[in-house]
């Protein structure tokens, strides 16, 4: 605890000494050139899919871990370091999934990790309140203007869910809206038009979930503000809430057209909707205090998770103490969790918000995101690939698209995949791993350098003249 005193939180998480092997391999002297570039030996992670197949559906936990809009095997990983994930084979790579955005401060933070032996020396769990959770929720009622109470959860997915709920007993009105493209966990009603996962699947919409459930949900454009004004001046009395990603980064990453947020506020405002913006992605993501911040617009409930947890289950819902008052045992909206608040969660959290709150943390994040997207639009256009960049904070969106911005849907869904997938796997032989499908945002952490992003761009425009050629 003195060590971790006297180092002070910048420097630790600021940069982390690499082991010797951890050194970046020089491309030139490791990778072989294959018929589509350099090729990896993957057989350890091979052998584990295999074996994975046979006991787990499709030999994944979640479905988007499987490379199946891709191609080919999913990696297997054994270790995270700083800035780098290492696979079953021994392959380093320039991580830009980041757990799917939860590790903002890299792989094995010594932050994180220090505070969850800290909390492993007094138990796991104990089923009943503990300080630190009024420690957490006092941070984020700090940390998020708009949320005045806050209920922990252990997923995003029962963020959202539960935020509906609180919603609809709130408001008593059953309909919701949701907005294409934006992906708000597996809940039956929100798997209408998915993003994530569900889009790489192509249907949208999963079995098994009764037609009576997404009835009630209504589904809009995404950055469409007259269709929004539209919908709400026919139906706006009937809707409980509105939930919205107020950054899309569940399909690919768009950010809102200036005044799209603000047209939610206002159609909620007027015709008495409860606005959820789930920032289960954007919330720590894209500034401290989330996307609500950079936009300036405020929300009546904001759902969490992801950073939030620093790599350990965890997700929460919170907003204006009228409406959070609802829920059980203070209202009659009934919510509830076994492993809620666990204080393994609770450390890691808590260990995770101080450490973004160190002065200039979204600043240096984002200048990184923002250097690499600018070295990926060099490489891209010196070899005459048509390519564009998004990004807000520490996330960011790639698209081999020919338009100058991408701002919906229907411009994602237009990208030219056949580059997406060949980029991802020369990427991948190139030392740098990201998210196996076109409509996954990246993430990159405070922890990845000037040799990373070297080393990124490095294979960056071996990549793009690949696929020129
Ligand atoms: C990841 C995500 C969720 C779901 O969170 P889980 O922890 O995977 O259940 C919900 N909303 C958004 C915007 C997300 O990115």
């Amino acid at each position: 605890r003195d060590a971790q005193e006297s180092r002070g939180l910048g420097d630790v998480y600021k940069r982390q000494p690499l082991t010797e092997n951890a050194q970046l391999k020089d491309p030139e002297l490791t990778i072989i050139q294959g018929p589509e570039g350099p090729q990896m030996n993957h057989a350890n992670s091979k052998s584990l899919f295999d074996a994975a197949q046979k006991v787990i559906p499709g030999g994944v936990n979640s479905p988007v871990r499987a490379f199946r809009s891709v191609g080919g095997n999913p990696l297997f990983f054994k270790g995270g370091e700083g800035a780098y994930l290492i696979d079953a084979d021994d392959n380093r790579y320039v991580d830009y999934v980041g757990a799917w955005g939860p590790l903002i401060l890299g792989h094995g933070s010594p932050l994180v990790v220090d505070a969850l032996r800290n909390q492993l020396d007094q138990g796991i769990g104990y089923g009943a309140s503990t300080e630190a959770e009024i420690t957490i929720a006092t941070k984020i009622v700090d940390i998020v203007p708009s949320i005045e109470k806050v209920r922990l959860t252990t997923s995003g997915t029962e963020a959202t869910m539960s935020a509906i709920r609180v919603a609809r007993g709130y408001t008593g009105r059953d309909a919701i809206v949701k907005f294409e493209g934006c992906y708000h966990g597996h809940a039956d009603g929100l798997l209408v038009k998915a993003g994530s996962g569900a889009l790489t699947l192509g249907e949208p919409d999963s079995l098994g979930v009764p037609k009576a459930y997404t009835d009630l949900t209504h589904v809009l454009p995404y950055n469409d503000a007259q269709a929004v004004e539209d919908f709400f001046a026919k139906h706006g009395d009937s809707i409980a809430c509105l939930i919205v990603e107020p950054i899309a980064g569940n399909m690919n990453l768009v950010p809102p057209v200036p005044g799209f947020l603000e047209t939610l506020r206002a159609v909620c405002d007027k015709h008495g909707t409860v606005l959820i913006f789930d920032e289960v992605m954007t919330g720590f993501r894209v500034a401290r205090g989330g996307a609500q911040e950079v936009y300036g617009v405020t929300p009546d409930m904001t759902c969490l998770g992801k950073v939030i947890g620093g790599g350990l289950p965890v997700g929460a819902f919170g907003g204006r103490t009228d409406i959070m008052n609802m829920i059980a045992p203070l209202g009659a909206v009934y919510q509830a969790g076994t492993l809620s608040g666990s204080p393994l969660a609770v450390a890691a959290g808590i260990c995770m918000l101080d450490a973004i709150s160190q002065p200039g943390f979204y600043e240096d994040l984002g200048a990184r995101a923002e250097q690499l997207m600018t070295g990926l639009k060099a490489c891209a256009a010196a070899a005459g690939i048509p390519f564009t960049t998004n990004q807000v904070g520490g996330m960011f969106g790639c698209f081999f698209s020919e338009e100058d911005t991408v701002t919906n849907f229907a411009q994602v869904m237009a990208c030219n995949s056949d580059h997406f997938q060949r980029y991802f796997h020369l990427m991948l032989d190139g030392g740098v791993y990201l998210a196996p499908s076109a409509f996954e945002a990246g993430f990159i952490s405070i922890v990845h350098g000037d040799a990373e992003l070297a080393a990124t761009l490095a294979a960056a425009e071996n990549a793009f003249a690949a696929l020129a050629s």
